[in-house]
């Protein structure tokens, strides 16, 4: 059964609550933050922002929850996720809704982060597998040893705003399945999408308190941070959170994985199909406005003349570029607005700043208007060239559609460039030369690597990180690095004995 984005929206009578207990609760606090439709301009909804009590009536639903999910056989906890999965199929389109309609982004692009995070869903479908152990008999005389992977407990998960069901769809799955409860904290820019996957949860059959949405800010966080009862937190967004979250979370003795920002490089090789190039190069770019963590924000074409037809080819596109409303389906367009009034003043500053630190703007996006939309968060696409490693827009992340270019001499400045960059998430290298992709994959410090694929987003049954300052922690986020961030391994070593005395009970155990 489907639901549409219009019933959850006229049900949410103007403010968007939280989801404890198996239930929507309302918040009797004051605090409330403004919902905006980005292409519209307007403000659509306010969110609840929990308060610290507040927060914590979420954790003890999760944690009253815990025992007896825990002890479900992971058979019946992946039979609830085969239930889920249908029902995200039966949703898609209303889950696309309210993610375009809050976050702005086109309809096809929020389908495709939906099926993306139920990709995740299929995965820990599998946990019975996933779960088994290892076992080794006869480890001594009549001794047997094995390992299990027991939940963690309360784990927490906080969400950026550029995808609002993706994001959380890496965790929540992967924890429940394992045997955790946990709590959601979701980007307040965009809360509906959360909202409405936590009633497709209880739907699908999940017990009460299993699974929670506390909707907030900092406050909301910073409980979920410090509240003993919460074993371990997965975060994605802004690296300066990030590294909050890792510090402040491990000094409170949780595990933290802690995904962050981005400045993504693809490498164009002079031997690069360059009409295939352009046409990757485009979408990874200027796809979702640049929202992306993914997006490649930089290109770095090897030599002067492969820059040359790259920039030529660039601003051509460019300026055919298609910005609109992203639930206009009828005439679909490539990109949608800016999350944000104030994301967009970011920046068009960011657009500014370039052209004062002395960056050729071939392309400026900042006059765009879009027809009848004339209060919406839109800007262009903008195409910087002769960008340099000093420079701020190379440095930090812009988050928009602005892309820089980077010329590089040869191959070893390229990787050089890249291997430099305080940033680690993804790269890619367009190329026809299997030697160049080799290399440049073995000697690239970064943690998803494309070759001749622009965002290369790893599959559900791999997992997702970057590395420098793109995470803390240590495991990345879903597949089978999942699995071991939400259990903790015990080990059982067992003898049944059959009457035989051991010799010296003092000195340290050994088998042979
Ligand atoms: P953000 O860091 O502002 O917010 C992320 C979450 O942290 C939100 O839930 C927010 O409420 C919370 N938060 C914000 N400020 C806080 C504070 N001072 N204390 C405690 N909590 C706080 O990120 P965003 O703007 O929502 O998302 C965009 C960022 O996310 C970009 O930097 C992007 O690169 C990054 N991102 C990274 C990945 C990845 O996998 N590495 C994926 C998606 C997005």
């Amino acid at each position: 059964m489907s639901t549409t984005a219009r019933e959850i929206h006229s049900n949410a009578s103007g403010t968007l609550h939280h989801f404890i207990n198996g239930a929507r609760v309302e918040d009797r606090g004051e605090r409330r933050g403004d919902v905006f439709n980005p292409a519209l301009g307007t403000r659509t909804a306010e969110v609840a922002l929990a308060d610290a009590a507040q927060t914590r009536t979420a954790i003890n639903a999760a944690e009253a929850a815990l025992t007896d999910w825990a002890a479900t056989p992971p058979l019946r906890r992946a039979r609830v996720m085969f239930r889920f999965k249908q029902l995200l199929e039966d949703n898609l389109d209303t889950l696309a809704e309210l993610i375009s309609r809050e976050h702005g982004k086109v309809f096809s692009d929020a389908r495709g982060e939906v099926t993306r995070g139920l990709e995740v869903v299929e995965f820990a479908c599998g946990i019975p597998h996933l779960l088994k152990g290892e076992h080794s008999v006869n480890v001594g005389s009549d001794v047997d040893s094995w390992s299990i992977q027991q939940p963690v407990g309360v784990c927490a998960g906080i969400t950026p705003f550029n995808f609002p069901a993706m994001v959380p769809l890496w965790m929540f799955p992967m924890a429940i399945a394992c045997g955790n409860t946990f709590v959601l904290k979701p980007s307040e820019r965009d809360p509906s999408a959360p909202l409405f996957l936590a009633e497709l949860l209880t739907r699908a059959g999940l017990p009460d308190g299993v699974f929670n949405v506390v909707n907030g800010d900092k406050e909301a966080v910073d409980t979920l941070l410090t509240d003993e009862r919460v074993g371990a937190i997965s975060f994605v967004g802004s690296t300066p959170i990030a590294e909050y979250i890792y510090a402040t979370g491990s000094a409170h003795g949780k595990r933290i994985q802690a995904l962050g920002g981005a400045k993504n490089h693809m490498v164009v090789m002079p031997d690069a199909d360059m009409d295939q190039t352009v046409d990757a190069l485009m979408g990874a770019a200027y796809g979702s406005a640049g929202e992306r963590c993914m997006a490649i924000s930089v290109a770095v074409p090897v030599g002067e003349e492969t820059a040359d037809r790259l920039v030529a080819h660039l601003s051509a596109r460019l300026r055919s570029l298609k910005v609109g409303n992203g639930l206009d389906r009828d005439d679909e367009p490539d990109m949608g607005p800016l999350v944000t009034r104030q994301h967009l003043e970011k920046v068009r500053d960011y657009v500014a700043l370039g052209v004062r630190e002395g960056a050729e703007l071939v392309v400026d996006g900042r006059d765009l208007r879009v027809a009848d939309h004339e209060d919406g968060f839109f800007i262009g696409g903008s195409l910087f060239d002769r960008v340099t490693p000093e420079m701020r827009i190379y440095n930090e992340e812009i988050f928009g559609p602005v892309l820089s270019v980077v010329r590089a001499d040869d191959f070893d400045d390229a990787v050089r460039l890249i291997n430099e960059h305080e940033f680690g998430n993804g790269t890619a290298i367009f190329t026809r030369d299997g030697d160049a992709a080799r290399t440049f994959a073995q000697r690239i410090q970064v943690g998803m690597v494309g070759i001749n694929v622009p965002i290369p987003v790893p599959m559900a049954f791999h997992s997702f990180g970057g590395w420098k300052r793109s995470r803390f922690g240590v495991l990345n986020a879903y597949g089978p690095e999942a699995v071991r961030f939400y259990t903790q391994v015990k080990t059982i070593t067992s003898r049944w004995p059959k009457g035989v005395r051991a010799e010296n009970h003092f000195a340290m155990p050994t088998m042979g």
